[in-house]
């Protein structure tokens, strides 16, 4: 098909990405140990690609299960995005925690359970006010878009504009994935706002074979970033173990986006 053909019919908006260049966050679900957090790493740089993300503090359902490594995590993300030249993104869950990630990531990401945790997304947009580095603003569980759109706001009138909305899947009646995936959010986004949109493709999945169709997807959506989680040993992983890619199944994927992309002129 012709790249005219696809980019939409005369007369009708474009929806398609906001940048020439699609950003992947890719990287574990929790840092676990250095040597793990690593491989991961060398496998993005190796790619090409700019970012790596991975938890350092943990937003589990269960008070039992591993909760990251705290600031001992965010210092592993410090130490290899040095070595291999990469940007990295972690989730902040605490307010009071604000100061001390930020002095050690370059992205901070607002995880879907805050949502709507107004006093943390104050705070968010006050410790990077003087620095503007990325904000990583995910959809609630059960937000709507109005509701997310607003609760920007609550970053944005605190001094950083640089905010990437982030879907990752809503609550629905449907079970038989672990989120149901509100794609039609890409366009949406695009329509009502004038912020980036990324789409977490693991998160929603829940399990590994589902990952791939919805990345293509969301590329074809018109997305500008994408979210995967990448493992080095995906089974014995301590959090997300069924839907974390191996860095094989990931170089795999990469390929078959960036074909996708290139039928859309972006790269
Ligand atoms: C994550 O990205 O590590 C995460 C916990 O995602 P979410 O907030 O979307 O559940
Ligand atoms: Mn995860």
């Amino acid at each position: 098909m012709s790249e005219s053909k696809l980019k939409g019919v005369q007369g009708l908006p474009d929806y398609g990405t906001r940048t020439d260049e699609i950003t992947i966050f890719a990287g574990p679900c929790a840092v676990e140990s250095y040597e793990q957090f690593a491989t991961v790493a060398e496998v993005i740089a190796e790619e090409g690609l700019h970012w790596i993300r991975g938890g350092a503090f943990k937003p589990r359902t269960n008070p039992h299960s591993f909760q990251g490594l705290g600031e001992a995590g965010l210092q592993i993300m410090q130490e290899a995005g040095k070595k291999y030249g990469l940007k990295t993104l972690t989730e902040v869950m605490d307010s009071a925690h604000c100061p001390m990630v930020h002095s050690y990531v370059d992205g901070l990401q607002i995880g879907a359970r805050n949502c709507q945790n107004f006093s943390l997304l104050r705070t968010v947009g006050q410790v990077t006010a003087d620095t503007d580095k990325l904000v990583l603003f995910k959809r609630g569980l059960a937000n709507s878009v109005s509701e997310w759109l607003s609760a920007t706001e609550y970053i944005t009138m605190n001094g950083n504009e640089n905010v990437m909305l982030c879907e990752r899947g809503l609550r629905t009646f449907e079970t038989s994935t672990r989120f149901t995936l509100d794609i039609s959010a890409v366009p949406v986004i695009h329509k009502q706002s004038l912020y980036p949109i990324c789409v977490d493709v693991s998160h929603p999945a829940g399990v590994r074979d589902l990952v791939p169709p919805l990345a293509r997807a969301a590329i074809a959506a018109g997305c500008d970033a994408i979210m995967v989680e990448v493992h080095p040993d995906p089974q014995n992983a301590k959090s997300d173990n069924a839907q974390q890619l191996t860095p094989a199944q990931f170089k795999d994927l990469l390929a078959d986006l960036r074909e996708i992309a290139a039928v859309f002129g972006k790269k």
